[in-house]
């Protein structure tokens, strides 16, 4: 892995108050509901964001000062995820939204020199777009990865994939994904240029978020050839390496969403403030009160379980238990805030004329990605009776 470098509490404070600038003056203005499904528009507008996020010195906070990054620690990635996060279009300004995230993490740690070349680095220009495919419709891979059914089998110096993937996010535009499919030697990693034949992006399956680079795709492969050079790692390590991804990936978005959460939240507050009934303010009603107070307390603890984790993540300790933990109460947390934000809004709290209903949206399948909340809670508690039951 590439060091990261210290960076001091002021100079991350700095950097911290430039962004929030950055997406008040520059994301958050560009926000349109027209937007939330129009992958081409979504795309034209991140990329001039993407140049003005460069030339501003806030491009890409996760990754290393080397690869043009910020080159910040997991603790101090947090706030700046947290300040992108408040706008829909802040982490793709910044090219620190998933899958493209993620797959640069695969290709970083486990791409051959060459892969890196064609296709990390393009990834970090923020040149192209890609996805990760691992999901299937039944009987395929589901929560339960172990049913995966794409196959890949070895013919002649090339692998023949045959498959069917769908909610595969950024597919619909990608250039190339990141592809999981089984073989006799294991699950592994095959990069698919998105021009391979074989390989269709059928339809961006409608849905209820929105703001998604390249939408939801459902792709099928069929006889789609590859060479060697497509694995990515080691064959028979796909299941490793989709695990390596998911840590980081679970607790960037845990970062992002308390800064889209918080946001409903500080309009509510600002609804609430303003608006009378019966002759009083709402914020002097005591329900209205203790929806606020509940929801600061919900992402007070959803800041300092995510730190907890980053800290961890920093000292290279195994986060598996809290990570687990932390992206299920962060999950259900911001939500709560989401939808309480517009209940204490009335109508207009689902209207398309504030952020709040789109809030709402998004953060839902926060709950069922990344490892539905029930097989977290699973794991969790298979861990605490192992303890328990140790002879
Ligand atoms: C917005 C969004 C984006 C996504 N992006 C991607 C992507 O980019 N790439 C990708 O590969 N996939 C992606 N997914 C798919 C996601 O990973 C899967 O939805 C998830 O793994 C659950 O699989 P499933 O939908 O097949 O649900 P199922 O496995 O059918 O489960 C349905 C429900 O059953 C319950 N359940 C399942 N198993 C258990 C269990 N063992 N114990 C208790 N309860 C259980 C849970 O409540 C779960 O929500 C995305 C999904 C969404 C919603």
């Amino acid at each position: 892995m590439l060091s990261h470098h210290h960076t001091s509490q002021s100079d991350l404070a700095l950097l911290r108050e430039r962004l929030r600038h950055f997406i008040e003056t520059e994301a958050i203005p560009r926000e349109n509901p027209v937007l939330a499904h129009d992958v081409d528009r979504l795309d034209a507008v991140t990329r001039d964001l993407r140049q003005k996020a460069r030339a501003a010195g806030l491009y890409a906070p996760q990754l290393p000062k080397e690869l043009g990054g910020l080159g910040l620690n997991w603790q101090e990635r947090a706030p700046l995820l947290e300040e992108a996060g408040r706008s829909f279009l802040g982490p793709g300004a910044l090219n620190c939204a998933p899958p493209d995230q993620p797959n640069m993490i695969n290709l970083l740690r486990n791409g051959t020199p060459a892969q890196q070349q064609r296709y990390l680095m393009p990834l970090i220009e923020g040149t192209v777009r890609s996805c990760f495919a691992m999901t299937e419709p039944a009987p395929g891979a589901g929560s339960d990865p172990g049913m995966l059914a794409t196959r890949a089998v070895r013919q002649g110096g090339h692998w023949r994939i045959n498959g069917h993937k769908w909610f595969i996010s950024g597919a619909v535009g990608a250039a190339f994904a990141i592809v999981l499919a089984q073989t006799d030697e294991g699950a592994t990693l095959f990069i698919v240029d998105a021009d391979t034949p074989g390989y269709d992006v059928v339809r961006n399956i409608g849905s209820m978020d929105g703001y998604q680079i390249g939408g939801h795709g459902e792709i099928r492969l069929v006889d789609c050839e590859v060479g060697d050079d497509a694995v990515l790692g080691e064959v028979g390590k796909g299941f490793d390496y989709a695990q390596e991804r998911l840590e980081p990936a679970r607790l960037s978005h845990c970062m992002r969403f308390i800064g889209r959460a918080s946001r409903a939240m500080e309009i509510a507050q600002h609804y609430a403030a303003h608006r009378t009934s019966f002759g009083q303010r709402l914020s002097d009603l005591q329900q209205i009160q203790a929806m606020v107070a509940d929801s600061h307390i919900d992402l007070h603890a959803s800041r300092l379980m995510s730190l907890h984790c980053a800290a961890r993540m920093d000292a290279e300790q195994s986060v598996k238990h809290e990570s687990a933990m932390t992206k299920i109460f962060v999950s259900e947390a911001v939500y709560r805030v989401a939808d309480r934000a517009v209940q204490m809004m009335g109508a207009l709290g689902i209207s398309d004329d504030t952020p709040v209903s789109m809030i709402l949206r998004e953060l839902r399948p926060f709950r069922i990605y990344d490892g539905a909340s029930e097989l977290h809670r699973a794991t969790i508690a298979r861990r605490v009776f192992r303890e328990e039951l140790r002879p």
